[in-house]
């Protein structure tokens, strides 16, 4: 039986391969469905990421195992996946480990660096004894995520360099992305700062949050110079939301059984399945499970 695998295997065979793993946020079953049967289809290893505020919509984190461990078996899901945490609160990083995911990121990003370094340091030998995957961030990622608002700024390759060397499995590092849709003055990421990251972080598998919007070259880049994971959240909502729209817009939902939920939200589903091979293409994680 398949079963929740840490992300930390998957992460070095990326960087070593010159890919970079998706993560996928999940908000419901229907996106947990699209994400898990596409990374199937494509024998793509894949990260399904749950925010807390993901996490108490789906009725809290022992829901969400429930749901994502039933339906590895349901759909006979072969290939490596990885439950995480994402932007998870010290707390919110305990409890999902209590409640079974395979990862957890704890941000600590808006802490004093020593306090970050800290409380890190208490989930590093948590996550090591219980074989599970730890991300750390340092330098706030712009954007708004859960009601958090960061300013984007750029992440000091020397305070990333002591974050890494606490033993996390990876690392996010502000290098002027961003969550959500980028603005239209956006100058792009920092790939000097990247590079002075890498320098400082060895084999460090980086994490890219903020994925939506980014261009397919600067993604490449990105992967090119260390970076072994990419989230993408917002774009898997605009194209539910826009399926979801047009067929309302039609009328279909007014014609025969058009109002069952199970044809009402197919398309948006369909939509999410796109989005997500689009993007596995991209990463280059296609056929690497
Ligand atoms: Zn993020």
């Amino acid at each position: 039986m398949s079963r929740l695998v840490s992300a930390k295997d998957m992460l070095n065979k990326a960087r070593d391969g010159k890919y970079a793993v998706g993560q996928f946020n999940i908000n419901n079953l229907e996106w947990t469905k699209a994400i898990l049967l596409t990374a199937e289809e494509l024998k793509s290893p894949v990260i399904l990421g749950v925010s807390e505020g993901a996490g108490k919509y789906m009725c809290g984190y022992k829901t969400v195992v429930g749901m994502v461990n039933g339906m590895m078996e349901s759909l006979n899901i072969t290939v490596p996946v990885a439950l995480h945490l994402d932007h998870g609160s010290f707390e919110g990083a305990k409890a999902c480990i209590n409640a079974g995911f395979s990862s957890v990121m704890f941000d600590g990003s808006h802490y004093p660096i020593a306090e970050n370094i800290a409380k890190t340091t208490a989930l590093v030998n948590t996550c090591d004894v219980l074989g599970l995957s730890l991300e750390a961030e340092v330098g706030s990622i712009g954007g708004e995520e859960d009601g958090v608002v960061g300013m984007g700024e750029c992440a000091d390759p020397a305070e990333c360099k002591a974050v890494a060397d606490l033993g996390v499995t990876m690392l996010a590092a502000g290098i002027g992305n961003i969550h959500g849709k980028y603005p239209e003055n956006w100058p792009g990421l920092r790939f000097d700062v990247l590079e002075k990251i890498k320098a400082q972080t060895g084999d460090m598998p980086l994490v890219l949050h903020g994925g939506t919007g980014i261009p397919d070259d600067m993604i490449k880049t990105a992967i090119s110079l260390g970076v072994a994971k990419i989230n993408v959240n917002t774009e898997c909502q605009l194209v539910f939301a826009e399926a979801t729209r047009k067929y309302i817009e039609a009328g279909k939902d007014l014609s025969g059984k058009g109002f069952d939920p199970r044809k009402l939200l197919a398309p948006g589903f369909e939509a999410i399945k796109d989005k997500v091979k689009e993007k596995m293409e991209i990463f280059g994680s296609v056929g690497k499970a």
